[in-house]
């Protein structure tokens, strides 16, 4: 299952939080001040593993990625 960060609007405080996809966090509690519905953050950690393999980040070659082709 994939690891959602959840930031509460209330005391800011942010939780991970292993969830099924397509969890927006409107059911989970804070655990700091224990209000209900915290906010689903966009973390650079999630989208990181999401695309693994097509980023070429640190190839400054032009390859496109597929550092295979450049080295
Ligand atoms: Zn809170």
């Amino acid at each position: 299952m994939p690891m959602y960060e959840f930031q509460c609007p209330n005391c800011g405080v942010v939780t991970t939080e292993l969830c099924r996809m397509g969890e927006n966090g409107e059911s989970l509690l804070c655990s700091a001040c224990g209000l209900t519905g915290l906010m689903k953050q966009i973390s650079g950690f999630a989208s990181l593993g999401l695309s693994g393999g097509s980023g070429g980040g640190n190839c400054s070659a032009g390859c496109s990625g597929n550092c295979a082709s450049c080295h």
